[in-house]
C-alpha cells in the first residue's frame, strides 16, 4: 500500500492517507506537495502529476489525537466509509447498536453507519434481537479519520471517478 504522509500547515506530521486521497487534497487546493515520488505518476483525463509522497495542508487543523474525537453522526459515516454495517451497501444513516430506546448512547462504540432500509428494519432492537449480524465491530476513529473530518473530507464517494478506479 502506497500511502502519503500528511503534514499540518505547521509541518507537524499528522497522519497518512491513501495516494488517491492525497491527490484529491492537492487538486482541491487543501494541500501542497512537499515531496513527490520520483517515478510514479497519477494520470487522469485532466491530470498528470507525480504521485505525492508528502503533502502539507494549506490550513492548520486541530486534530484530536490523544483525547477522544468528539462523536458525531457525520463522523460515524466517515469512519465507516459510508458502508452499511449490516449489508455493506451505501449508508446514509447512523444506527445505534444498542438502541436508544434501550439506553444506548451516542458513542463511537455504540453506533455504526447503516443503510436506511436496514436501519428501519432493525428499529428498536439489538442486532441479536433483529437477527442482523454486524459485518464489523464499531471502533474509535483513527487519526486519519479525525483529520479528514477536520478537513471536511467526508465522503469517499466524492472522489473523481478516475481516482476511484485507480485505487492503490
Ligand atoms: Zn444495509
Amino acid at each position: 500500500m502506497r500511502d502519503t504522509l500528511v503534514l499540518n500547515a505547521s509541518f507537524e506530521p499528522l497522519s497518512t492517507v491513501t495516494l488517491n486521497r492525497a491527490v484529491v487534497l492537492v487538486l482541491q487546493d487543501k494541500a501542497v506537495v512537499e515531496q513527490s515520488h520520483p517515478v510514479l505518476r497519477m494520470r487522469g483525463a485532466a491530470v498528470d502529476i507525480p504521485a505525492p509522497r508528502v503533502i502539507r495542508l494549506c490550513r492548520y487543523v486541530r486534530v484530536p489525537f490523544r483525547r477522544q474525537a468528539p462523536w458525531s453522526r457525520r463522523g460515524v459515516l466517515v469512519r465507516d466509509r459510508h458502508r452499511c454495517a449490516y449489508c455493506g451497501r451505501r449508508a446514509t444513516t447512523v444506527d445505534h447498536v444498542l438502541p436508544r430506546a434501550q439506553g444506548g448512547q451516542d458513542t463511537w462504540l455504540n453506533t455504526v453507519a447503516a443503510c436506511a432500509e436496514d436501519n428501519h428494519r432493525k428499529a428498536n432492537r439489538t442486532p441479536e434481537e433483529a437477527g442482523m449480524a454486524l459485518l464489523r465491530e464499531p471502533f474509535e476513529p483513527t487519526p486519519a479519520d479525525a483529520m479528514l473530518l477536520a478537513l471536511g473530507q467526508e465522503d469517499m464517494a466524492a472522489l473523481p471517478e478516475w481516482l476511484a478506479r485507480d485505487a492503490a
